[in-house]
């Protein structure tokens, strides 16, 4: 059987909706070998508990965390692999960004208000997780019937500079790969696919990254061929995966993208 390790994948402990214990079936049943839970900015998801299930299941269970950052006040993500989830360091910058997440997400709410959607904080914190964002507002505006879909709520409101986005997330791209390098971790820039080109992708190239997210949910070879080339180019790894969120994006199924075993024992040297 072909190894396959699908590196990007997303929990209840972020905006996923399956918990860690059946994502690990999923992954199982799917026929992977390999598996990175990448929650946005939050390790919660890797309990002592959760290795114990991947390793009866036979699965290899790679640390993983995706960061948020921003750069000119555009989101930018950063995955981080082989983390050591036992680092000081990263426990309290997580704990940070989740600050500054509140602060963002009180910025949004404000402006929403003023639109005559009123949500109120104690809304968003009964979801009952920390990393609390932009998916969480949107769910509830469609459950207030205040847009038809998820969909029209980013692209109405919440998207990168709609009338209702806030920046607010200030660590630079800069600064979360070096809290990645700090515990342990490679760094890797996550679906360059969406970002903006130009000089704001250019400078994004030029900071010290270890890998590049090639292998992308659901597409095309065609769509993958510039990046790894761009990977080839500069030394770094490769890395890819479905970004699985379970039934809030429908269209994706875990283990739609995926490394084989090249690429997966890479990150771990
Ligand atoms: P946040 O962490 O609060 O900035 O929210 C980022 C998440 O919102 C991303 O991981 C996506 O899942 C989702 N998202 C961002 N932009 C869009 C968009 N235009 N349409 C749908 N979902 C989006
Ligand atoms: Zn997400
Ligand atoms: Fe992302
Ligand atoms: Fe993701």
């Amino acid at each position: 059987m072909t190894f396959r390790a699908d590196l990007h994948s997303h929990t209840i402990c972020s905006d996923g909706t399956d918990s860690p214990t059946e994502l690990l079936h999923k992954a199982h049943a799917a026929g992977l070998q390999g598996l990175s839970i990448t929650d946005h900015d939050t390790i919660e998801a890797y309990t002592p508990e959760i290795f114990a299930l991947a390793g009866k299941l036979g699965l290899q269970l790679l640390p993983g965390v995706e960061l948020s950052s921003e750069q000119d006040g555009i989101s930018v993500h950063v995955l981080g692999y082989n983390i050591d989830i036992h680092s000081v360091s990263l426990k309290s910058f997580l704990a940070n960004l989740i600050e500054r997440r509140a602060e963002r997400n009180r910025a949004i709410l404000a402006k929403l208000a003023k639109k005559g959607f009123v949500i109120h904080e104690e809304e968003l914190t009964a979801f009952g997780i920390r990393t609390l964002g932009r998916p969480h507002i949107a769910e509830l505006m469609v459950r207030k019937k205040y847009v038809g879909s998820r969909e029209e709520a980013f692209q109405r409101y919440l998207q990168d500079g709609a009338s209702c986005y806030a920046s607010g997330i200030k660590y630079t791209p800069e600064q979360v790969i070096e809290q990645i390098h700090l515990a342990k971790g490679k760094a890797v820039l996550a679906h360059p696919h969406f970002l903006r080109t130009g000089s704001f992708l250019r400078r994004l190239l030029e900071l010290p990254l270890d890998g590049i997210e090639c292998y992308y949910a659901v597409f095309h070879a065609a769509q993958e061929a510039p990046w790894l080339k761009l990977a080839q180019e500069k030394g770094w790894l490769v890395t890819g995966g479905s970004d699985y969120h379970g039934t809030v994006k429908p269209h994706i199924t875990l283990g739609c993208s995926w490394v084989g075993l090249e690429h997966f024992e890479a990150l771990k040297k």
